[in-house]
């Protein structure tokens, strides 16, 4: 009998359980996936929400959803990738491809959706398997530790600007100069918005200052600031989980202004009713973003035009550096270099 095939992971052993480097059984590639092996993986906020829910899809499970790395084999089927092919790993790993949401171009709302790290295993591993659907070819020219955040932080700040739909020199406040605002803010300017940054740390207030932006205040005041000082927002983009950051946010635009939630977390916020119709303001959800979006965030980086933070880490120091993302840490992205 042939011996299983192994690669080192990070997993989440149960629901709300440890999360540990380990090996892992490693699979043939099935029909429609394909076998990966990573350069380099980042460690996404999410992460800790997925490691904190009661039920899991699937367990123990392997984390991870920007992996970056080169095809080495595909199963039955897989026309569009071959190996040798770069490619990225994003949470989106397979849609049904026939729903409205699908034909449509929202195939990232698709109910039927797969996704890396959550009800498939996912990318912080030695080598993945992955289905083959949504890998997205990265440039050769790219590093592999600047092109992981993109798979998800990148392309999902990205895609939240596209959904506050401004115009050039409009402006936007963001909520939240972590690993997707830093993003955010340098996709904000590339594409001529005006930009207030709004944080509780200092330092990421000063690295948003670097970063160009215009304003950058403390998320307690930001709104009142904002309102008094710069007339309101057109938009805001409030990139944490954090109620508190989503009432700020929605002070501070002004009327008919539009607030785009994007971070995650169990927390609740009570929509004000007497402003939202009287000041005819949006509120949307923005989870990822298209395909064109995540092509536009690989080439930018490749262009030298926005350029991810980010610190580089050994596997086995994956579940420590976790641990400090939840304690707010991290400056930028960490990113695991296989
Ligand atoms: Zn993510
Ligand atoms: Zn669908």
């Amino acid at each position: 009998m042939l011996s299983a095939m192994l690669r080192h992971a990070v997993v989440l052993a149960s629901p709300r359980g440890p999360v540990r480097v380990e090996a892992a059984a490693l699979p043939e590639p099935g029909p429609g996936e394909a076998a990966v092996r990573l350069e380099a993986c980042g460690l996404c906020h999410s992460e800790l929400f997925v490691a904190g829910l009661e039920k899991l899809p699937l367990a123990p499970l392997i984390l991870g959803h920007e992996g970056i790395g080169r095809v080495t084999s595909v199963g039955p089927g897989v026309e569009h990738v071959r190996p040798g092919d770069r490619v990225g790993i994003t949470f989106l790993a397979s849609t049904c491809g026939a729903c409205d949401l699908c034909r449509h171009g929202l195939e990232r709302y698709c109910p039927r959706q797969r996704n890396a790290g959550y009800t498939l295993h996912g990318a912080l591993t030695t080598e993945a398997v992955a289905p083959a659907q949504h890998l997205v070819r990265v440039p050769e020219a790219l590093d592999a530790s600047l092109a992981a955040p993109l798979c998800c932080a990148g392309w999902t700040a990205y895609g939240a600007l596209t959904t506050a739909s401004l115009r050039p020199g409009q402006s936007v406040a963001i909520f939240g100069m972590g690993g997707l605002g830093h993003l955010a803010l340098q996709y904000a300017r590339h594409l001529g918005m005006r930009t207030a940054a709004a944080d509780v740390s200092p330092e990421k207030l000063a690295h948003a200052r670097e970063l160009g932006a215009e304003v950058a205040l403390p998320a307690e005041t930001a709104s009142r600031t904002l309102q008094k000082e710069h007339g309101g927002m057109d938009a805001a983009i409030v990139l944490t989980g954090n109620a508190a950051a989503v009432e700020q946010a929605f002070r501070s635009v002004k009327r008919t202004g539009t607030v785009v939630l994007v971070g995650l977390s169990s927390s609740q916020y009570q929509l004000p009713l007497v402003d939202t119709v009287l000041k005819g303001i949006c509120v949307r959800g923005s989870y990822l973003g298209t395909r064109a979006d995540l092509e536009a965030v690989l080439h930018l980086a490749a262009a030298g035009i926005v350029r991810p933070r980010v610190s580089r880490h050994a596997l086995e120091e994956a579940p420590a550096v976790l641990e400090r993302l939840r304690l707010g840490q991290i400056p930028g992205r960490a990113v695991i270099v296989f």
